[in-house]
């Protein structure tokens, strides 16, 4: 079996909904089921909505809703159904309408917006696109049973961002779903929206798509099934060896490790929040990212490890200072590091990339942290100094630390670029050090050259 998601560019336009149709009949024989995410840009509309509602502003609401309605209505159109059909999917859309319309009025005569209410309008996007796609897929002439997300995503009653009950929806799933796929049909149904206990409509977070994906293929191997991967299909082609717009020449990464696509998306690359896709990985699903508007390239596939050792990608992030904490002592005592990180507990400020020496501790954080707090509180008991504009480089891979010369290459290959700090040797999946942030474009270029581009020519 196969889970497809297909993420909001994916299902934009009418068009776009037929192209996914036709990828999904091409996959028959693999036993799809289908995940859709709301048409690219509805959930914001939909959110747009709830507040204009609670602002009582009911000409903004109304505006939103119209435009919404409009959207769904043009992709029928141009999904080119026949009469029935479209006069099924047009109603539905209406049907849909005049809910929002009937929760948008409540909202604004309460003038609140409580979450559980803002979660039964989230959740049109994602029924709508699943009745458009189902309405594609039955074009062509595909089974399809298209089914509520409701009745399968059991979760908990934490509104706007619920828990799964992944033992509950895997026993949703066995009883729901499996005997649609049993008969020979594709399941298609919307992702992000769930059920509470009682029934009342949840949602698992922005971009909780893919989560659905991921947890419907967990919950299909632990029904027995064997599922083959789940495909992630977005508007990308995967997990680039570096951010493009910085390094032109990026290539794909064709498999990463999970711990490494980890590291990447820590470094914002914003292919796939790691966290969604670890139901799947754990089990050992791959997960594939593809490209909707290229389907012949290959994408990135993340497995819990990918083969191959060495350096897989590089990632930057601005933004960064450093603090250099000196003891005036010299060398630090007993109980010093505790004492400095105390500080940075205390105001609640992650630290990032840690160096120690003898006589100091330097440790990078957002620029965005209260520094003068951390000086004044750190400067009661040591010699502290600030560094602003940096940027932490990584280069991410598996097993770096027992992969040799790669801190000797990376560091050559830098030249004279001005490193400030460097964190070797913490991890097997990362070597992190920070530059100033006008050198790191360079550095990252360099690094890239010297990494990537030198095996290819
Ligand atoms: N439609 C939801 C969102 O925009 C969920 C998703 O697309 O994954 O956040
Ligand atoms: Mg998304």
């Amino acid at each position: 079996m196969l889970v497809m998601k297909f993420g909001g560019t994916s299902v934009g336009s009418g068009e776009r909904v037929a192209g996914v149709a036709e990828l999904v009949e091409a996959r028959l024989a693999e036993e799809p089921f289908v995940v859709v995410s709301a048409m690219g840009g509805v959930t914001d509309a939909l959110l747009d909505l709830s507040r204009a509602a609670r602002e009582g502003d009911r000409e903004a609401a109304s505006a939103a809703l119209r435009t919404l309605g409009e959207k769904h209505h043009a992709a029928v159109e141009a999904l080119d159904l026949g009469p029935a059909a479209e006069a099924a999917a047009r109603g539905e859309i209406e049907r849909e309408v005049a809910r929002l319309d009937g929760l948008a009025t409540g909202v604004a005569l309460l003038g609140e917006l409580s979450a559980r209410t803002a979660d039964a309008v989230c959740a049109a996007g994602e029924l709508l696109s699943a009745a458009l796609v189902s309405a594609a897929l039955a074009k062509r002439g595909v089974a399809v049973a298209r089914v509520d997300p409701r009745e399968w995503m059991a979760t908990d009653a934490s509104h706007g961002a619920a828990t799964p009950d992944e033992a509950a929806l895997a026993a949703n799933v066995a009883r729901r779903l499996l005997p649609e796929r049993a008969a020979g049909r594709v399941v298609v149904t919307g992702g992000f929206v769930g059920a509470a206990p009682d029934g009342a409509t949840t949602t698992l977070g922005r971009g909780g798509s893919d989560y659905s994906a991921a947890l419907l293929g967990a919950a299909l191997e632990e029904c027995g099934a064997r599922v083959a991967s789940i495909e992630i299909w977005t508007d990308v082609d995967g997990i680039l060896t570096a951010d493009p717009r910085v390094v032109p020449a990026a290539r794909i990464v064709p498999e990463v490790g999970y711990a490494e696509a980890a590291e990447l998306a820590f470094f914002g690359a914003k292919v796939l929040h790691p966290a969604t896709i670890r139901p799947a990985v754990s089990r050992g699903v791959p997960v594939r990212v593809r490209n909707t508007l290229r389907p012949d390239a290959p994408g990135t596939t993340v497995r819990s490890e990918a083969p191959g050792t060495g350096v897989r990608a590089l990632a930057m992030r601005p933004g960064v200072a450093a603090l250099f904490v000196g003891s005036p002592r010299m060398l630090l005592a007993h109980g010093y590091a505790a004492r400095v990180f105390s500080v940075f507990e205390r105001h609640a400020v992650p630290v990032d990339v840690i160096a120690t020496s003898e006589v100091s501790i330097s440790v990078t954080v957002d620029e965005r942290a209260p520094l003068e707090a951390l000086v004044r509180d750190l400067s009661a008991f040591a010699e502290v100094s600030v560094l602003t504009d940096l940027a932490v480089v990584s280069v991410v891979g598996r097993r770096l630390r027992s992969t040799p010369r790669v801190a000797a290459n990376v560091f050559a290959a830098l030249g004279e670029v001005n490193v400030v700090l460097i964190s070797q040797g913490a991890s097997e999946t990362n070597l992190t050090f920070v530059v100033g942030a006008e050198d790191a474009p360079e550095a990252l270029r360099r690094l890239h050259r010297a990494l990537f581009e030198k095996e290819a020519a």
